[in-house]
């Protein structure tokens, strides 16, 4: 059950149960990590709902705050339906590049597959922020290069309750 807003012709936001949530006390785990979440195949909410509960229940993270979820047109590819989009904030002992693994295989699991740029997907995670870390390797560029640029990123991240 998800109550929708409607912004303007492109743009509506959705609170459900999950999202936005925030937890009251926070445990003592190192890093905390701004994740990025999307997707734009079959019942996007409903996944999110899935995913929530995915990451509430995995010991190595603790989940602090969701915030609501943006519905917005896709970029690049456009021929596409839109997006929904989340911000995931958690706190966790592991470090950045074991982080983005587990975050792809939690993508694989919920029916991931990789084409081309910019496709529909099910399900894509971003590390937005980790800690104040600034890392550039071939496989993870934190904070994300693009999350200024991005309103999928930026209305729910200004929506947080921080
Ligand atoms: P974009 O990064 O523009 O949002 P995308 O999310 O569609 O594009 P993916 O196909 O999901 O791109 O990811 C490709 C690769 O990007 C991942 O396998 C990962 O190694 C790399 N990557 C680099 N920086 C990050 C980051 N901050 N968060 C997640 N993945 C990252
Ligand atoms: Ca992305
Ligand atoms: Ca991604």
């Amino acid at each position: 059950m998800y109550i929708k807003h409607t912004l303007n012709k492109r743009l509506s936001t959705f609170k459900g149960m999950c999202f936005p949530y925030k937890k009251k006390s926070s445990t003592t785990f190192r890093y905390e990590a701004v994740v990025g979440v999307g997707g734009n195949i079959g019942d996007v909410k409903r996944r999110f709902n899935h995913l929530f509960y995915e990451l509430k229940t995995y010991a190595r993270v603790e989940l602090l705050e969701t915030s609501l979820i943006l519905k917005n047109p896709p970029f690049g590819f456009k021929t596409q339906d839109d997006f929904f989009n989340s911000i995931i904030v958690l706190k966790t002992n592991m470090q950045a590049h074991t982080f983005l693994n587990y975050l792809l295989r939690v993508e694989k699991k919920f029916g991931r597959r990789r084409s081309f740029a910019n496709a529909p997907r099910t399900l894509d995670l971003d590390i937005i922020f980790f800690d104040s870390k600034i890392i550039n390797t071939k496989k993870l560029t934190v904070p994300h290069p693009f999350w200024s640029k991005r309103e999928s990123v930026v209305i729910p991240l200004s929506s947080l309750n921080r």
